[in-house]
């Protein structure tokens, strides 16, 4: 019994040294990746739920891995955010998707606003907004053409400093949008303290339109959103009776499958000409 049981323990060290293994190299694999910048953006279009006009895009970050080809950002994103990775691919992402822009305007090509994502931890340590001050001076960008999408766990770690930076970002011209809303354990009360523009219901409520429960608490967070003065979008659309939907709520913007896929920047291109 008592060597079966000194197996048992091996068994489970080494099932847990390979996973710590693999951890482990797709975290130096990051590291490289960052550094040969192994990263591409993908755009998804954002419209206009009553005119289906686009008023803006969102950049979605990939990994052209060597070997395995495309990546997901949901393969990587936690494990580079735990590293700390994350905060030099952030800011690879905003200045990257900013050149885009910038060379989408100079095109005349109009995409509206631009939304990029930024974690919690490029949020709270990643020096946010002097890379902020920088992509503009660097690219040229119009800061008022630009949005952050921040999630409610990055601006609840600290209050008074959320508030200070999210006005600094205001400041310059630039929106704030609190992505997957409703998907946390929101305090409610943070809505009226920091000065944001939008929110992005989870995807999860539109998934599941048209059930009853999830209509009235789309409905409920319209209204919530809307008394405080914020924008709403519904993203995660997919079929038209969701789309229905979430426009007779009153939402303002869509963005989902059934509008458009995220693609590369050539791709978009050619599809915002028709
Ligand atoms: P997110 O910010 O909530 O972005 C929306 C995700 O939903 C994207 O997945 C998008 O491709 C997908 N999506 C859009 N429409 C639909 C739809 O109709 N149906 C379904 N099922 N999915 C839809 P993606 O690109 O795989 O990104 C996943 C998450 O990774 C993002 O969720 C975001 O949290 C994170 N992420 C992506 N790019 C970046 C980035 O540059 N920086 C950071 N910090 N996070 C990023
Ligand atoms: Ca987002
Ligand atoms: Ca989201
Ligand atoms: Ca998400």
């Amino acid at each position: 019994a008592k060597s079966a049981g000194k197996n048992n323990f091996q068994f489970y060290t080494k099932a847990m040294n390979a996973k710590a293994m693999e951890r482990m190299e797709l975290e130096n694999a990051l590291h490289r990746a960052v550094r040969q910048t192994q990263f591409e953006l993908h755009y998804q279009p954002i419209l206009d739920s009553r005119s289906g006009a686009m008023v803006g895009v969102e950049a979605l970050v990939r990994w052209q891995h060597p070997e395995r080809g495309l990546v997901l950002p949901d393969a990587f994103i936690n494990i580079a955010e735990e590293s700390g990775t994350i905060k030099v691919l952030g800011a690879w992402v905003l200045r990257r998707a900013c050149q885009q822009l910038v060379t989408w305007e100079r095109h005349h090509q109009r995409v509206g606003r631009l939304a990029v994502n930024i974690s919690a931890r490029q949020f709270v340590e990643g020096h946010i907004l002097q890379t902020l001050r920088d992509v503009v001076d660097r690219t040229g960008v119009d800061p008022t053409h630009l949005e952050l999408e921040l999630t409610e766990s990055a601006l609840m770690q600290d209050h008074r400093y959320s508030v200070e930076v999210l006005e600094a970002i205001k400041s310059l011209g630039v929106r704030v949008a609190i992505d997957d809303f409703g998907s946390g354990y929101s305090s409610l009360n943070y809505l009226k303290k920091f000065p944001i523009d939008a929110i992005k219901i989870d995807q999860a409520f539109v998934k599941g339109l048209p059930s009853q429960e999830d209509k009235r608490i789309i409905q409920a967070i319209i209204a919530l959103a809307h008394s405080l003065g914020l924008k709403v979008v519904a993203e995660g659309v997919e079929t038209s009776l969701q789309l229905e939907c979430v426009r007779a709520l009153g939402c303002e913007e869509v963005q989902g499958f059934l509008l458009g896929k995220p693609v590369p920047a050539q791709q978009f291109a050619a599809q915002a000409v028709l």
